[in-house]
């Protein structure tokens, strides 16, 4: 399917405005080659989709997580960020293999798959073999491979090496990012390294960037001034920066996020509350127009890769956080997680439904308790569904799923797997 063409018929589809439109839409070598009102003549031989019963939107992009992480689900739940990180997590990373990295990322993208997620933005090690996972799958993502200085020169190279070997790769549905963790862990002699380095390859950058109080109190401590306001010194916001999280920043760092060329921050709602690492002044970032986007991080601190929670938690953090009920929209939370990502982490028109954009969206199936009346479809969109709507996925044109059966990989070979490894990753805390 990946390179014909089939039309989409009795299509009720959000449009970039995120209004309900009708039509058939013509998709064509993974885009969206016309929408048309007429009726298109389908001959006997040509395959088509009769949408009749569904909703389309656009696939949901996850701006920000790590895919093999859905591993370590459940274990150490009740820990604060750096005890969580150094006394769980990093022992338990130590044990990767290939094969794990490979079968967990294809058992993360199964979940995307069934809750709507149809790009994410990825940050974490072994990322040829997460390559190989989005590219059998057929999922579109933008991976990275985390840095810290004291893998040193030898992260640097291997970032160039895989970014030569797979950016635009499969389809160009895999983009290479460039990835220093966070500013503790490449502190700012390093990470003028990386950033000479994006810079030379013409890439983004993506970073950790203030998600705990703790680490910004020890960064002023050390440098006498915040993380975001040394990074704009070494010259990090002449790239595109993707700037995860975003949670404690004075007045200035925001000012900085607000002059930044390019800069998507990502708000992960379930994460910064599950770590109690705090909530992110998005009514700050709305007010001053700092594009927002929303992640789940990874599954470790969530616990899932659900992106219909998380833009239910998106939405209602802010309106409590600011005691603001019109804060935000179901209309604004949903452009989070589609247009506004899209925008930043392309091709062109990546996160909206019109003539020309890639033909990634997914078909939701309303007819359901939860998702009834339609007075609103955004609305419930947002407040009311769960994932467990999401019918079809189509990615670059390719059809990854219908009548919710993933047609791109064996999802019960990947779960007898996935199961099988996991035991090694027990942990008896
Ligand atoms: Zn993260």
């Amino acid at each position: 399917m990946q390179n014909g063409s089939y039309w989409i018929i009795n299509a009720k589809y959000l449009n970039p405005k995120s209004e309900l439109c009708f039509g058939h839409i013509l998709v064509k070598d993974g885009f969206i080659a016309e929408i048309s009102q007429d009726l298109p003549k389908l001959f006997d031989s040509s395959f088509f989709i009769d949408a009749n019963k569904l909703i389309i939107i656009p696939g949901l992009i996850n701006s920000h997580t790590h895919l093999p992480m859905v591993m370590f689900r459940g274990l150490g739940d009740s820990y604060p960020l750096h005890q969580w990180l150094n006394d769980i997590i990093f022992p338990l990373e130590a044990q990767w293999t290939s094969e794990d990295i490979y079968v967990s990322s294809m058992m993360a993208i199964a979940e995307c798959i069934h809750s709507g997620c149809t790009c994410v933005a990825d940050m974490y090690f072994f990322i040829e073999e997460i390559a190989q996972a989005v590219n059998d799958s057929g999922i579109r993502a933008a991976l990275s491979l985390g840095l810290v200085q004291s893998n040193g020169d030898k992260g640097l190279a291997e970032s160039q090496r895989i970014f030569h070997k797979l950016h635009g790769s499969s389809h160009g549905r895999i983009s290479i990012h460039i990835a220093p963790h966070a500013i503790y862990t490449c502190p700012p002699s390093f990470l003028k390294e990386v950033i000479a380095l994006t810079k030379s390859l013409n890439t983004k950058l993506h970073i950790h960037i203030n998600e705990t109080q703790k680490e910004v109190w020890e960064h002023e401590k050390e440098y006498k001034k915040h993380p975001i306001e040394t990074m704009a010194e070494i010259g990090m916001f002449d790239l595109s920066v993707l700037a995860a999280h975003c949670v404690y920043l004075n007045p200035n760092e925001i000012n900085i996020l607000k002059q930044a060329k390019d800069v998507l921050v990502v708000h992960n709602p379930s994460s910064n509350m599950k770590l109690a690492s705090g909530i992110a002044p998005i009514s700050s970032y709305k007010h001053l127009n700092i594009p927002t986007a929303i992640g789940t991080d990874g599954a470790a601190s969530n616990n899932n890769l659900n992106m219909f929670f998380e833009l239910r938690l998106a939405c209602l953090l802010s309106k409590v956080s600011s005691l603001d009920a019109t804060l935000m929209s179901a209309k604004e939370a949903l452009e989070m997680a589609t247009i506004i990502p899209g925008k930043f982490l392309g091709p062109s028109h990546l996160g909206s439904i019109e003539e020309l954009a890639p033909a990634d969206f997914i078909m939701l199936d309303v007819n359901q308790a939860h998702c009834l009346p339609t007075h609103n479809i955004l609305s419930n969109i947002v407040f009311a569904m769960n994932g467990s709507e999401v019918d079809t996925m189509i990615v670059n044109g390719q059809i990854l799923m219908q009548n919710k059966h993933i047609n791109t990989f064996n999802e019960d070979k990947i779960k007898e797997q996935f199961i099988a490894l996991s035991k090694k990753y027990q942990f008896s805390r």
